[in-house]
């Protein structure tokens, strides 16, 4: 079976040829005696025409169905100027049919596959027929758009130097990460490899090693609760380099980014670009990761509220740690009580007892708080708010990260409220990228009353910081970059440790690890570190996420071929699934029906 021509590929130059062209059967239209199918292949749509008299071959036409595979050949022709359709890069020609051949019969369809209709269709049926809904050549686009993407990456990398290595998804468990996949090892019973959730032991063992300039367009898994950004597996453009600082690392990224902007959209990012610390994006916008294409930025009144008649926030000024701050929601103040109380949920769910707010309509300031404030108090959140008529102001009192965390919440639904209502609009070709910087080292966590990573363990601390790594941890910033762009974080690294004695003062005296469990998780990686180990630093990308924005999608589902539910799985394979006793008594594995008593 050869095709002579891809159905995008026919001009009015071509009348006269014969050609055979294959596809699907996008559309069917009888029309005064003539049956018109639309035949799609992957590149295009070619109108082909049937018409009477010929034997059996127009009844034939006339009762194929959408989406079957069909073969023709016949006899391009112009088409008058009242039939172009200029909607189509084929639309000037049409191809008369003289042999037909049906290659596969497509059976009533499911849902419908014209875009429009199609987007509409549950989701769970559109997955369980996954092969369909990629058909549609938005969907195609898509796949393409993901390819076109990393070839661009992989372009720029090749070009600077990287070396691609595959590294085992087979791992080991790493507990204090993400929750990761178990897999069972028949040849060692009882004992358990772990998906990898990311080559970052490997990719550190590779620079020891002196592969210098490492990339892997690697799959990464973990088992952790699914959202729209989430799937269970994902691919990262994982990298590492030696000999370098933070600056080489922004300027590759920057450099990778921009070059694939460039080849997919045709968009110039400029770069170098703006770069924010973790501090100042929490105390502006309440978030690791800000969203910078709007405003509603936080502002602080704790030092306002110090001696003020309102108690709650009297208390919070005076709290060691806490702080009084808001945010005008710019516009809002009409919202409906539901909205309202969607956001109180909201800034309870991050441990607020409540969310006060300031409604300002009709020249009034209305809410229950704002009788215990005095004029100067007024004048001062008026100005610094720049409050308006048809405001509305949130308050937090609390803890600083506690304050950050509601009122980033807060800004962020506020900002999708006022998109919903059209007094925001955000153009879809606009890309706030920003790096964060100077995360720190170490959270505290009151559960387990340690320090924890705020990256992974192997991130360096700012060297000037180090002192304090034995003095006051929570005070050591780490050298951690974040990529955001548009509130998304799209990747995030670090320059690492190479020196196996601060490696292990990190394990033992920072987080606080048992010597032997870091002897047999880490113990490895502390002794290469002893054999000639290089100073590096590398990043991994979402590579999922990139391809998302790219798309203008928010959900990366829509950018993977066959990707999971939220509930894990995949409606088209029907996985994940039983298995039967005999593979279970193998890996000498039982199941129990309830979770067992710890
Ligand atoms: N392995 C890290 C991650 O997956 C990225 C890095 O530090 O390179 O988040």
């Amino acid at each position: 079976m050869k095709r002579t021509h891809l159905c995008n590929a026919l001009r009015p130059a071509d009348a006269g040829k014969t050609v055979t062209l294959v596809g699907w059967v996008d559309t069917k239209r009888d029309l005064g005696g003539v049956t018109f199918v639309d035949l799609r292949d992957r590149e295009g749509i070619t109108q082909v025409v049937f018409r009477p008299g010929q034997g059996s071959l127009q009844e034939n036409a006339q009762r194929l169905k959408s989406e079957s595979v069909i073969e023709i050949t016949g006899t391009v022709t112009a088409r008058t100027a009242d039939t172009v359709n200029p909607k189509l890069a084929t639309g000037s020609i049409e191809v008369v049919a003289s042999h037909l051949t049906v290659h596969n019969h497509c059976q009533d369809l499911p849902f419908p596959m014209d875009d429009d209709k199609a987007d509409k269709v549950n989701e769970d049926l559109r997955l369980e027929y996954r092969y369909l809904d990629l058909r549609r050549p938005r969907n195609l686009g898509l796949l393409k758009l993901r390819h076109q993407a990393a070839r661009a990456i992989r372009a720029e990398m090749d070009q600077q130097g990287f070396i691609e290595v595959e590294t085992p998804t087979l791992f080991k468990s790493t507990p204090e990460g993400a929750r990761e996949f178990l897999v069972p090892s028949r040849l060692n019973p009882g004992e358990f490899y772990a998906l990898s959730q990311s080559p970052q032991q490997y990719k550190q063992m590779l620079m020891v090693a002196g592969v210098e300039r490492y990339y892997q367009m690697a799959r990464c898994y973990r088992d952790e609760d699914l959202r729209a950004d989430r799937q269970p597996e994902f691919t990262q453009v994982d990298i590492e380099m030696s000999f370098i600082d933070r600056e080489d690392m922004y300027a590759l990224i920057e450099g990778i980014l921009k070059r694939t902007w460039k080849e997919t959209l045709g968009v110039d990012l400029p770069t170098p670009f703006p770069r924010m610390a973790y501090q100042e994006a929490m105390n502006r916008f309440g978030i690791d990761k800000p969203d910078t294409r709007f405003g509603l930025e936080i502002q602080d009144f704790t030092a306002l509220f110090k001696n003020s008649a309102f108690k709650v926030f009297q208390t919070a000024a005076n709290t060691p740690g806490s702080v009084v701050r808001a945010i005008n929601a710019k516009g809002l103040a009409d919202l409906t009580q539901g909205e309202l109380t969607n956001l109180e949920t909201i800034a309870k769910s991050q441990g607020a007892k409540g969310l006060a707010f300031i409604k300002c309509e009709g020249g009034e300031w209305k809410s229950p708080i704002t009788k215990f404030f005095s004029p100067e108090e007024k004048a001062a959140l008026e100005k610094q708010l720049n409050i308006t008529d048809g405001d509305i102001i949130f308050f937090a009192a609390a803890p600083w990260e506690q304050a950050s965390n509601i009122l980033g919440r807060i800004r962020l639904e506020s900002a999708a409220l006022l998109k919903a209502k059209g007094r925001l609009s955000l153009p879809t070709d606009q890309y706030n990228f920003l790096w964060v910087i100077e995360f720190p080292l170490m959270l505290w966590d009151e559960e387990e009353k340690r320090y924890l990573s705020a990256h992974h363990p192997f991130t360096a601390p700012v060297v000037e910081d180090e002192p304090l790594l034995a003095t006051d941890p929570a005070k050591v910033r780490g050298q951690h970059y974040d990529i955001v762009l548009n509130g998304v974080e799209l990747g995030g690294g670090s320059i690492r440790i190479h020196n196996p004695v601060v490696q292990k003062r990190v394990f033992e005296d920072v987080l606080k690890i048992p010597q032997d469990i870091v002897e047999s998780r880490f113990g490895y990686m502390l002794k290469a570190f002893s054999y000639g180990a290089p100073p590096h630093g590398g990043i991994a990308l979402g590579f999922d996420r990139v391809v998302a924005m790219l798309a203008g999608r928010s959900s990366i589902r829509d950018i993977v071929a066959f990707p999971k539910t939220q509930r894990g799985q995949d409606l088209m394979a029907q996985t994940p699934g039983a298995v039967t006793p005999k593979q279970l008594r193998e890996l000498r594995i039982r199941t129990v029906e309830e979770e067992p008593k710890a």
